[in-house]
């Protein structure tokens, strides 16, 4: 097994995915991103929910055109802290064909249903968390995940080495200990874009050099800020960038607007949705 060659990660600029907007074009000139998630265990008191909701924050941000909210419990809308411009969407009125759809970020259990759907129909997808664990434990999805990019499909998938893990069959340990050879062969099992994300998060795509970002810090080592990241990535691939350089800018952009964090002050997912 050949250990893959690699590259640092383009430094692509802060504004590279907020393409400079012309005089006369409109909201549909740059990109809709559709969010899957927020499972409504809020109706019982728990729940991840947030975790759509801050992807779906942070892609308004970035500068997504229109950012929909596809929440997997109707009940749920009601009791999210929503902001205005996120539109409510039920999952079966989504267009698959248009922008890209974000699909994992605290789905729960619920996220497993949607999945096939997703994978047969989204023209660009990205997967991460809980998509992730349903696919890694679903062999049927794994064939239809790896099935995507020979009708041309596209997907980026961002796990976490543990998730990275679950989909190798394999262990954090090993994922950690050769974290560029991990990024390389599930981007290669999978067909898919793949960040492995962590200190030094690793972009691996088919027939590309896979990248290893240099920006970020320790202040991301909070709950939220990979679904920040899932909607950062979406809003660049939303804007017109290739997967591959999207999901760079994204990774880059992300750590680097940690690097900008005030001293002194801790870093939350919130925040960072917010920022761009
Ligand atoms: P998740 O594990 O899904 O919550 O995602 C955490 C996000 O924060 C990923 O984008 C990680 O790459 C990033 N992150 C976490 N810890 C660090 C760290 N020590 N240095 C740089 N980035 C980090
Ligand atoms: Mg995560």
């Amino acid at each position: 097994n050949q250990h893959p060659d690699h590259r640092p990660c383009a430094q692509l600029g802060g504004a590279m995915a907020l393409r400079s907007r012309a005089h006369a074009s409109h909201k549909g000139s740059y990109g809709d991103v559709a969010v899957i998630g927020g499972e409504g265990l809020y109706l019982r008191g728990m729940g991840m929910g947030g975790a759509a909701v801050l992807a779906a924050t942070a892609a308004l941000h970035h500068g997504a055109g229109r950012v929909m909210l596809a929440l997997l419990d109707e009940g749920a809308c009601q009791l999210l802290p929503q902001q205005p411009e996120l539109m409510l969407r039920q999952v079966s009125a989504l267009h698959w064909d248009q922008g890209v759809v974000v699909c994992g970020c605290g789905g729960g259990q619920a996220v497993a249903a949607v999945l096939p759907q997703a994978l047969e129909q989204a023209h660009r997808l990205v997967l991460d968390a809980d998509a992730l664990n349903a696919i890694a434990t679903d062999s049927a999805l794994q064939h239809l995940l790896a099935s995507r990019a020979h009708i041309g499909l596209h997907t980026i998938l961002t796990p976490h080495p543990l998730e990275a893990a679950r989909l190798l069959g394999s262990d954090t340990t090993a994922v950690q200990a050769d974290r560029l050879q991990a990024a390389h062969q599930l981007s290669q099992q999978t067909s898919s874009t793949v960040v492995l994300k962590g200190s030094g998060s690793i972009i691996a795509s088919p027939h590309q050099l896979p990248c290893i970002n240099g920006s970020g810090n320790a202040l991301l080592a909070t709950a939220g800020t990979g679904d920040v990241l899932a909607g950062m990535v979406g809003a660049a691939w939303a804007q017109g960038l290739p997967p591959h350089t999207a999901a760079q800018w994204a990774v880059w952009r992300h750590g680097h607007l940690a690097e900008q964090w005030p001293a002194g002050q801790a870093l939350t997912a919130g925040a960072l949705a917010r920022c761009s």
